[in-house]
């Protein structure tokens, strides 16, 4: 291979990068980011990031000495429009068209939006951007902020906004937030967290519309939008709103692979190695479908990278990555940390601490076997169960074949 295009230039593409010169590549790297800015992080965003604690600075995941390291060619603030599979060339929004002889596709996922016209004061928060413009928002005084959503992203942005000194309602059109992810038993106390943090929890209630008022103020110069002022819940309520965000969950960046060869359903379907129908395409983190399921987390992100350039150096799928999945959140001042492949009907068992007090250990279980490990800050424990669940599935070689391939091109 002497040429490797990356599309998508954060956290999956910037491992992947890492990854292809430490496995020896060292032929010419491209690495295309739509957004402007050099790789960073996104997880300061919805934590420290909005509350002031860390500055611009901390969510970089890069820095000038490895830019020489990398010696890639950075095409930032462009956005790929297209793929042509059989000559491996990725046709780039402002004309230009990148041949190679593989691609890693890492152009990740995007906030989940609400239909309807546009509001001043109504926020998703995905990127760097965003978390600036909620920011300065939230920066104009207290507010009544209602955060549609109650998920990680939400429960997150939600605990930021209680610290800065709002008054925040979250609405969740679920039974309780989180409850696919952990279950009734734990989600109940993940709720309670967010109840005792100072967030009022509206559940089981979905969102009819949101309401706005022509603008009259003079706080956001140059805008004709109409700034939200309530939320229409569906049960004919009306939740008062000067701020409104939106976590309603993220939607894989495969759009710009329609009409190419690569298959897409809900993320790029790849085999349990992160590779396409095509040897010489690989896909890794948020986008990729890797044996059938997608993850959202950004240990996954940092994962499959190594196992995917193994795989796209080898010309075929020699090693699978399936990381145990694993995610950690940040909110009202305690962590909560999963890990492992919990199944509806799993056993909880408390195995330390209690939930009531805030710090506890829980794990799922199944025919006497664990299958998943639940902490809120008992990080120690945690990390041991989570090593042993990752020992009893160390990786076994490749021999799967691809799953059948559906859909052809992106949405
Ligand atoms: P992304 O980070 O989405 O990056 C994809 C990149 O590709 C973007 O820069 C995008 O602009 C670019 N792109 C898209 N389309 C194109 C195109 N056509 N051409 C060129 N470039 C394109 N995970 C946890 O485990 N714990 C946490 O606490 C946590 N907190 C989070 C907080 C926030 C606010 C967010 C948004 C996510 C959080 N996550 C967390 C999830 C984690 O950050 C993601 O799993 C990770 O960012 C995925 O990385 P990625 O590179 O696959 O995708």
């Amino acid at each position: 291979m002497r040429t490797v295009t990356v599309v998508g230039a954060s956290l999956a593409g910037l491992y992947a990068a890492r990854e292809l010169r430490a496995q020896g590549f060292d032929g010419h790297l491209v690495i295309v980011g739509e957004e402007p800015h050099p790789p960073y992080d996104r997880p300061p965003l919805s934590k420290d990031f909005l509350t002031g604690r860390v500055g611009e600075e901390s969510p970089a995941l890069y820095d000038v000495e490895e830019t020489r390291e990398l010696d890639a060619e950075w095409l930032l603030g462009v956005r790929a429009r297209g793929l042509d599979t059989r000559n491996r060339t990725v046709l780039l929004e402002d004309g230009r068209a990148v041949r190679g002889d593989g691609v890693v596709i890492a152009t990740g996922a995007r906030a989940r939006r609400l239909p309807g016209p546009h509001l001043m004061g109504v926020h998703t928060l995905r990127t760097l951007d965003d978390a600036r413009d909620l920011r300065a928002d939230l920066l104009r005084g207290p507010q009544r902020v209602v955060v549609i959503g109650g998920g990680f992203i939400g429960a997150e942005t939600a605990s930021s906004c209680v610290a800065l000194g709002h008054d925040v309602t979250v609405v969740e059109a679920a039974p309780l937030p989180l409850l696919p992810q952990l279950g009734h038993e734990l989600a109940a106390v993940c709720a309670e967290l967010q109840r005792r943090g100072g967030a009022r929890l509206l559940t089981g209630v979905g969102v009819a519309n949101l309401l706005g008022t022509p603008r009259t103020d003079s706080d956001a110069p140059g805008s004709g939008h109409p700034r939200v002022t309530g939320v229409a819940l569906a049960d004919g309520r009306t939740l008062p709103a000067d701020i409104v965000v939106v976590g309603i969950g993220a939607v894989p960046n495969t759009g710009w692979l329609s009409g190419s060869a690569t298959a897409v359903r809900d993320g790029v379907l790849c085999d349990d190695g992160c590779v396409t129908a095509l040897p010489q395409i690989v896909a890794v983190g948020d986008v990729a479908r890797v044996g059938g399921s997608r993850a959202e987390h950004w240990t996954s992100a940092t994962a499959q990278p190594r196992v995917a350039v193994r795989n796209l150096l080898a010309g075929r799928t020699v090693e699978r990555a399936d990381p145990l999945p694993y995610f950690w959140s940040d909110q009202y001042g305690s962590r909560i940390q999963f890990a492992g492949r919990r199944r509806e009907g799993d056993r909880v068992r408390i195995v330390e601490g209690l939930p009531q007090d805030g710090r506890f250990l829980a794990c799922y279980e199944r025919d006497g076997a664990t299958t998943a490990v639940l902490a809120l800050d008992m990080p120690r424990p945690f990390t041991k169960i989570r090593r042993e669940l990752a020992r009893a599935e160390a990786p076994v070689p490749a021999l799967s074949p691809l799953p059948a391939l559906g859909a052809v091109g992106g949405s």
